[in-house]
């Protein structure tokens, strides 16, 4: 078996182990003779799988009664429409923080449904930061104030929430949620595709307040209505029952490995490897993020030129690490180091990172 240091920005690393289990069971889900990706979605040891993905979701979030765990399709990209469609009300409008490309995308379909308050950006610096308390413009009375609680392209993360008294909150979390525990109660409905911390691509993952559903859009079709999914236990239509499969695995293993808190302590040892090579190389590289708002998930940096950027990425990738190159909207080097990623993978990479400023610097 050939084996890299993955640092692919999604869809990205899974837990060995949880790859491990998915082969063995592969061809004989617990001695049912099929695979799971062969058996009906009404079948008692489908629905066990994916009743215990919402109840260990919504524990490892620390939320319960008042809240469902939704499995849905279509990428955090549709629940850019899903929510407005749902909860920004003919007439009304909708506040958007914004502090990266995701961001952008979402306030973009709110337009199409309706109005969208830009209540912050930090464009305006290349979003190399998250905006202060006082530079978020709330409305009155927005339908919710979203936010992108990691962006992802450039590596730029809220170290905590902001105050927004009692609008809705509403946040995508596709790029880091459960990677440290916050406050889930704070926040009306939260989203994130699985494919970077939690699962493989195809399954999308929606916290949402069950008081907030009811007072949803009259008129959604059936398909984007959130009390569908609600109704039916994620069992309205067929659902990507593989992908619930190894999502409930690898909600497992987070809550093996200490929950959201074990998950934090790991995450903050790996970045803070990465960022110390970045800070010790004497402005060989220059990451991104300003270090208030440094993600633990999506390291960016740049180097002195492009040259010197494609010649690490060639070395890197010689010596196994992959996944390193920047988005092309930002490019320079972007090291995404997810749950999954081992503090072992990110001292690898903080020691070559070390080396190659040394001689190239
Ligand atoms: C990857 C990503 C998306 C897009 O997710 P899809 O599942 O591809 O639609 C949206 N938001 C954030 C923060 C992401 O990291």
């Amino acid at each position: 078996m050939s084996t890299v240091l993955n640092f692919n920005a999604g869809p990205a690393a899974l837990p060995p182990p949880v790859l491990e289990q998915a082969r063995a069971e592969l061809r004989d889900y617990r001695g049912s003779g099929m695979s799971i990706m062969e058996m009906s979605h009404r079948s008692q040891e489908y629905e066990a799988i994916n009743a215990r993905a919402e109840a260990t979701f919504k524990r490892l979030l620390g939320v319960d009664a008042g809240y469902r765990a939704l499995f849905v399709q279509g990428g955090a990209s549709t629940q850019f429409a899903t929510v407005p469609m749902n909860f920004l009300p003919p007439g009304g409008v909708a506040d958007y923080v914004v502090t990266g490309t995701w961001g952008e995308k979402a306030i973009e379909e709110a337009k199409v449904l309706g109005g969208a308050n830009l209540a912050a950006s930090t464009k305006g610096g290349n979003y190399d930061r998250v905006p202060a308390g006082g530079e978020i413009q709330l409305s009155p009375d927005p339908a919710y104030v979203h936010l992108t609680s990691n962006e992802t392209i450039q590596g730029v993360q809220f170290p905590e929430f902001p105050e927004v008294g009692d609008r809705p909150l509403v946040a995508d979390m596709s790029s880091d949620i459960m990677s440290r525990p916050f406050d889930a109660s704070k926040f009306a409905l939260l989203y994130a595709g699985a494919q970077k911390n939690l699962g493989p691509a195809g399954v999308t993952v929606v916290l949402i307040r069950e008081s907030w559903m009811e007072r949803a859009n009259k008129g959604v079709p059936t398909m984007f209505r959130y009390s569908t999914h609600a109704k039916n236990n994620s069992l309205y239509n067929t659902p990507p029952t593989f992908g619930v499969y190894l999502l409930d695995l690898v909600l497992g293993w987070v809550a093996a490995q200490g929950g959201l808190a074990g998950m934090a302590a790991r995450n903050a040892a790996k970045a803070g490897a990465l960022y110390g090579a970045i800070d010790r190389s004497g402005g060989y590289y220059r990451g991104h993020a300003e270090p208030g708002s440094r993600s633990n998930m999506n390291v960016t940096f740049r180097l002195p030129d492009e040259a010197a950027e494609k010649k690490l990425l060639a070395e890197a990738q010689a010596a196994g690490m992959v996944g390193l190159a920047g988005h092309r909207s930002v490019g320079g080097v972007r090291a995404s180091i997810y749950n999954a990623t081992d503090g072992e993978a990110c001292q690898a990479l903080a020691s070559f990172l070390g080396d190659f400023a040394a001689k190239n610097g």
